[in-house]
């Protein structure tokens, strides 16, 4: 689909009108590709053991590309854990060190929010094998 019929579809925007899509919209497409929806102009390069995943514009239009999503560990194929008790946490969550989603987060040492706890707790991204 288009990218602002995904943006429609998912509630960003209310109409297809014209003009630009922010920067915030296209990292918010970019995850919804490394989710598996199929946008035009993004293509999502598999993750393997060796090579994080990741999200490339690829189309040339008049549209300038404001911003890049990078998506380290796509959703569905990575899952994150906190380290004490190995409960599970979204990867939606932001990191409290590099101030990504888990998706996206930079840092070696990832904490997060857990729901019903107080503080930040260090979790494990790990690959997703079954
Ligand atoms: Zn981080």
């Amino acid at each position: 689909m288009k990218p602002k019929e995904a943006l429609l579809k998912g509630g960003r925007i209310e109409a297809i009108t014209r003009g630009r899509i922010s920067a915030e919209n296209h990292a918010w497409l970019a995850e919804r590709a490394a989710e598996g929806w199929v946008i035009d102009g993004y293509t999502v390069k598999a993750a393997t053991e060796a090579t994080p995943a990741t999200v490339e514009k690829t189309t040339t239009t008049n549209v300038k590309v404001v911003a890049e999503a990078y998506i380290r560990y796509p959703l569905g194929k990575y899952r994150a854990f906190t380290i004490d008790d190995h409960t599970e946490v979204t990867m939606r969550a932001a990191c409290f060190n590099c101030h990504y989603s888990l998706v996206g987060h930079l840092c070696d040492e990832p904490l997060v929010l857990v729901q019903g706890r107080s503080g930040y707790h260090p979790v494990k991204v790990e690959l997703v094998t079954a």
